[in-house]
């Protein structure tokens, strides 16, 4: 008999939604070691809740309380090709927040039926019939639990889907972002391609009174190319100054459907531990709140063979993907840009005040 009916690794938008989803006849353990304590783990992520995550809400009638959100709010991404110094802006409909104050608001809205444990999962293994998981609490305590099924949440470097799918790659970048005081004299929003040091994007955004900073980086001699960027665009006329703060992670970003696993054999992957972002634009949460969604409503129903079932119903998120995928060359291939961004097409006009 295992302890649970089901563990969920990783309390992120995806485990938090899940976790807050699951039917209440089911016994849930929620493992993550997020806190709300200076020293706790905080997700490095530009922390823009995009249109269809704001979707993702609405559908589920929930409000934002105020104090995730923070200033300013943006209206406009300044789009920059550095190659080409060609620069356009376009309008955004991004609620920009703090985005470790948001993951712990999502947490929160699990049910107490569900039992948090403030730690790590690291080894997973299959033992009689049930997931076998060797945990260690924040306190350094070790732990094993044992469930029924088992939900990787765990993000993009999820040990769930290393122990599903141990020999199946999928495309990684660097993540790093660094803080800065704001020393602008407005505050702003861009995205940067650069294919000099990275064949991805960067991107800025104004949060608070400071300025942050990040790109996505081929893993190899990628904080060369991250200073590299800076430099770059230091002499274009942006301001970094000493960092506050160096953060940095991987960022999967899918280059077929194929690369999107759901799991088996009870063991499931949800948001980006699944292999669901958007490759043109690295946007992750309507995909990780959407995916649990979808994996809670198969759970629930208490069908016979739920692998197959939450399979099919994350067509829909991997279709999403293939389009982002086919929008790819015209935001990533220089030339296209390039006959992008000079038409104009979707850009605006933005009129500067002396
Ligand atoms: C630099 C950067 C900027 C981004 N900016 C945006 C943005 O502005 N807007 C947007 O929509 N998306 C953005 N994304 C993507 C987005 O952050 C992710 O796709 C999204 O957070 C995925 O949610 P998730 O719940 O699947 O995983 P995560 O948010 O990564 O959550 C995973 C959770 O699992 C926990 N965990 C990991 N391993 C274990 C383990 N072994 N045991 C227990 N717990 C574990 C972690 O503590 C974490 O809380 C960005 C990504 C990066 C890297």
């Amino acid at each position: 008999m295992s302890d649970f009916s089901i563990a969920i690794v990783g309390g992120g938008p995806a485990g938090a939604t899940l976790a807050r989803l699951l039917d209440k006849r089911f016994s849930v353990l929620l493992i993550d070691g997020k806190t709300d304590s200076e020293a706790s783990f905080r997700k490095v992520c530009g922390g823009l809740l995009s249109p269809d995550a704001q979707k993702a809400f609405a559908e589920f009638d929930l409000t934002l309380p105020k104090d995730i959100m923070v200033d300013p709010q943006i209206f406009s991404v300044r789009t920059i090709d550095l190659n080409t110094r060609t620069e356009r802006h376009y309008q955004r409909f991004y609620m920009n927040l703090d985005r470790h104050k948001f993951d712990l608001w999502l947490e929160s809205l699990a049910p107490p039926t569900v039992t948090r444990f403030f730690g790590k999962c690291g080894k997973i293994s299959r033992e009689d019939g049930c997931y076998k998981l060797k945990c260690r609490g924040n306190d350094g305590t070790e732990n094993i639990f044992t469930a029924d099924i088992v939900v990787g949440a765990d993000g993009a470097g999820s040990a769930v889907r290393k122990f599903l799918y141990p020999k199946k790659e999928i495309r990684r970048y660097t993540a790093i972002q660094q803080w800065f005081p704001e020393s602008h004299a407005k505050p702003f929003y861009s995205c940067i391609f650069d294919p000099k040091t990275s064949d991805c994007c960067s991107w800025s955004i104004s949060k608070d009174s400071f300025f942050i900073f990040g790109g996505a980086f081929a893993p190899k001699n990628c904080r060369k190319a991250f200073e590299e960027q800076k430099k770059r665009l230091t002499e274009y006329g942006f301001k970094f100054g000493t960092p506050l703060k160096t953060e940095a992670c991987i960022v999967l970003r899918p280059k077929s459907p194929f690369d999107i696993c759901t799991g088996r054999d009870g063991a499931f992957l949800v948001g980006e531990a699944a292999g669901l972002i958007s490759p043109s634009s690295l946007e992750g949460i309507s995909f990780a709140v959407n995916s649990a969604r979808l994996l809670a409503e198969v759970i629930n129903s208490g069908i016979d063979d739920p692998s197959k079932k939450y399979a099919e119903k994350i067509l829909p998120l991997k279709l999403k993907i293939l389009v982002k995928i086919m929008k790819c060359p015209f935001m990533y291939s220089p030339f296209l840009r390039k006959l992008v961004m000079k038409s104009g097409i979707s850009s605006i006009t933005v009129r500067e005040r002396d």
